[in-house]
């Protein structure tokens, strides 16, 4: 199980995270989850790094 991971800006839980999310990488704002490392990544992203978002 993962998580809970989180945000490398705030430091808040995703739940508790107000920050804007989108994609770190492709700046995607659609299906956006926060991953281990505090980013957050869209499901393509996270599919192509083998990211893993919080269960
Ligand atoms: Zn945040
Ligand atoms: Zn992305």
């Amino acid at each position: 199980m993962a998580g809970p991971f989180y945000c490398l800006t705030c430091g808040a839980k995703e739940e508790d995270c107000k920050c804007e999310r989108y994609c770190c990488i492709c700046q995607n704002d659609y299906n956006v989850r926060l991953c281990a490392d505090g980013n957050y990544y869209c499901r393509e992203c996270r599919e192509a790094c083998e990211y893993e978002a919080q269960s």
